[in-house]
């Protein structure tokens, strides 16, 4: 049995809830009514809390403002057709949390803090879960060093935190990714397997760039010869080349994504030929010269799949297959939000009930 945490509850005086339109939610922008708070002090988590959503109060030399030693974590929570919250994969997160920890000198977050916290946030503002299909709650928890000073070593004092923000039917656009071949996401050795701040303020330029040359997103490459494909914009990526379904493998510059892996689980359990392995530029460039790339997508927790439908690189462009024609990836969507929304059968036992 795990422990019981004790948590100090502090209610909002009035409710939000009445004011959000649920049919024109902008994307991270409405928070609920409460957030969950607790503290690293004296080596121990101590303080666990809820309380109404609002500005923390943070010293100037706060340390994480200035060496982003700070990590997250996002995933959605669901309700199904009666009235059930399901949280999809919420361990599988908590997992890489602690390995986003680990790397960044972050005090592990202990299980039940991470469970209970969530729990019981969820339950303090169960209304917002949108109830309609395609909507859902998105769950932010965090952590970060909350020193007071600029000198550069690990913090000894952190906060967990757990924000949660309703979100609307995403449907992603397809996108036009371009191959970037100069500027570099994650190295090896480095960071990129963390969900850690600094590698998301150091793509923002070059996505800046790409923008300007009409690309909505990136493909980023390896950094050392920028010859190997690694992810898309924040996301994972893949490619299915004639029938197979071909994705990088993570090691230590790709970020280990929790949607990536349950895709190449449904594919493997539908017998589709699934591949993790190198795939370089010139192979993809080859083979949309071909036409043989049948589809291409990102997977992350915000969109599930986004659609590629056209790939740059230097200077010429690739369109890719019509997207109602991909089959496989239109299947993985649906059978995802079959599942994240209790209409599937779930044989992965994915769903963690509330
Ligand atoms: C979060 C993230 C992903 C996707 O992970 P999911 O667990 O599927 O949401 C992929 N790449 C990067 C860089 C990310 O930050």
């Amino acid at each position: 049995m795990t422990e019981t945490i004790d948590i100090k509850v502090t209610r909002i005086k009035e409710s939000k809830l009445p004011g959000v339109d649920f049919d024109n939610i902008p994307f991270g922008r409405i928070y609920t009514d409460h957030m969950f708070m607790a503290d690293y002090i004296d080596g121990k988590w101590q303080n666990f809390e809820i309380l109404p959503y609002g500005p923390l109060e943070l010293d100037p030399a706060t340390t994480t403002l200035h060496y982003a030693q700070s990590i997250f974590e996002g995933l959605k929570a669901y309700k199904s057709e009666s009235g059930e919250t399901l949280v999809f994969r919420p361990f599988a997160n908590f997992e890489r949390l602690n390995k986003s920890a680990e790397r960044m000198c972050i005090p592990e977050v202990p299980k039940e803090l991470y469970e209970q916290g969530m729990k019981a946030l969820l339950e303090i503002d169960n209304d917002w879960i949108p109830e309609e299909v395609g909507k859902s709650l998105y769950i932010r928890p965090f952590v970060f060093g909350t020193d007071d000073f600029i000198g550069i070593r690990p913090s000894d004092n952190y906060k967990f935190m757990i924000i949660t923000c309703p979100v609307g039917s995403y449907y992603a656009e397809p996108v036009s990714v371009k191959i970037e071949t100069h500027y570099t996401r994650a190295a090896k050795g480095g960071v990129g397997y963390a969900k850690t701040a600094g590698n998301y303020a150091a793509s923002l330029y070059p996505a800046k760039l790409a923008a300007q040359e009409g690309y909505q997103q990136l493909i980023w490459t390896d950094g050392q010869d920028h010859k190997y494909i690694e992810e898309s914009g924040t996301m994972n990526i893949m490619f299915r080349i004639d029938d197979t379904l071909i994705t990088p493998h993570t090691g230590d510059s790709v970020l280990p994504g929790i949607t990536r892996d349950s895709v190449l689980k449904l594919a493997r359990d539908w017998g589709y030929k699934v591949e993790e392995r190198k795939i370089s530029v010139d192979e993809v460039v080859k083979a949309a010269q071909e036409g043989r790339i049948q589809e291409a997508f990102g997977t992350g927790t915000a969109a599930t799949i986004a659609h590629i439908k056209k790939i740059g690189y230097e200077g010429a462009d690739y369109e890719l297959p019509p997207i109602k024609e991909r089959e496989w990836s239109n299947k993985f969507l649906k059978e995802l939000d079959m599942i994240k929304y209790g209409q599937a059968e779930d044989k992965f036992g994915w769903n963690y009930k509330l």
